[in-house]
């Protein structure tokens, strides 16, 4: 039996895509395809499903938005786990609690509708609240370690709820990337607050992304080094607008690449030229932020 079939076998409410194509479900728009997406509607049965792989020792990933990956060429045999059909959100106490697959719009325009602050900086950022919580999600003076208090996830094939101290929060990492858990549900702290000062912060916050490059993308490619700015780093290597193939390191923004009708492979190719121009020109080894797909993520036995 496929993988399909034995997921339709297991659970006949659980909803699947068949041939999931990464180019169309990824801000980078490149890729190959994975036999089987998966789409849990609930913590229950995102949990049931990613026991049964682990157990099954069937091979998986997550995926959110798609808007920090570098999908791979090659066809993943495999099931692409994606939250996107978990989209509760609920405000209790000074909390908005979100569900993983709730995106960045909804859960700035939910908070606006609470009154509930705090959160203005995620303004434009491509996301949702599970690849945000992960990736610790953020911008330069406030990230996702600032505001998020309790995050249940799947860890061992249970449901477990992390508070703030276990979540091992770094630049761009946390215990969900280092461990390969799932983000189910995430807690942010939030202030009461004005509609029109909620709306005044989130001007502020849009105003700072002008300047962005257009265009496919990952966002940025590099994590800040030691509070340096990676892109003026790779900007001061002359490396702004080198190219492979149809991938370009932008002319506006050095620490974006953009595909201008590229593979995965030719991105990843022009990604090695920059760390190793950076690391021959200024010793720095660049350690990049974007994550690849599909990475394989350790059992939870
Ligand atoms: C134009 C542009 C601008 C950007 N600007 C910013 C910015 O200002 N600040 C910033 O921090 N980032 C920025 N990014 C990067 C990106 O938006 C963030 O990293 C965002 O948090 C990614 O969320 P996602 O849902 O798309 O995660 P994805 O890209 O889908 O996934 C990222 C990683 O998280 C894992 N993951 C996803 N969902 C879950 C889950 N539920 N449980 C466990 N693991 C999961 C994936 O396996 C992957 O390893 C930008 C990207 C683009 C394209």
């Amino acid at each position: 039996m496929d993988i399909f079939a034995l997921l339709r076998e297991k659970d006949s409410t659980l909803y699947l895509e068949r041939g999931f194509s990464f180019a169309r479900h990824t801000t980078i728009g490149c890729g190959g395809r994975a036999s089987v997406a998966a789409y849990p509607s609930n913590p229950a049965q995102a949990c049931a499903l990613l026991s049964y792989l682990d157990g099954e020792k069937i091979p998986y990933c997550y995926l959110g938005a798609g808007a920090n990956v570098l999908p791979s060429d090659e066809d993943f045999d495999g099931v692409v786990v994606r939250f996107t059909r978990m989209r509760r959100l609920a405000a209790e106490g000074d909390e908005v609690i979100a569900e993983s697959g709730v995106t960045g719009g909804a859960l700035l325009r939910f908070a606006r509708e609470k009154r509930r602050g705090g959160l203005e900086f995620f303004t434009g950022i491509p996301m949702t609240a599970g690849g945000a919580a992960a990736m610790n999600a953020g911008v330069s003076e406030r990230h996702c370690s600032d505001v998020v208090t309790r995050v249940m996830c799947v860890c061992r094939g249970k449901i477990a709820v992390f508070g703030e101290n276990d979540l091992r929060y770094g630049d761009k990492t946390s215990i969900f990337l280092e461990d390969g858990l799932a983000v189910l549900r995430v807690h942010f702290r939030t202030a009461r607050s004005a509609r029109g000062e909620i709306e005044r912060e989130r001007a502020r916050f849009a105003a700072r992304r002008a300047s962005l490059p257009a265009g496919r993308s990952m966002g940025c490619v590099f994590v800040n080094p030691a509070g340096r700015s990676a892109g003026a780093i790779v900007d001061a290597c002359g490396l702004k607008g080198i190219s492979v193939g149809g991938a370009r390191v932008s002319e506006k923004h050095a620490n974006f690449i953009l595909n201008e009708g590229a593979t995965a492979s030719e991105i990843a190719e022009l990604i090695e030229i920059v760390k190793l121009r950076v690391l021959e020109s200024t010793g720095i080894a660049l350690r990049e932020e974007i994550r690849r797909l599909p990475p394989v993520p350790p059992a939870h036995t």
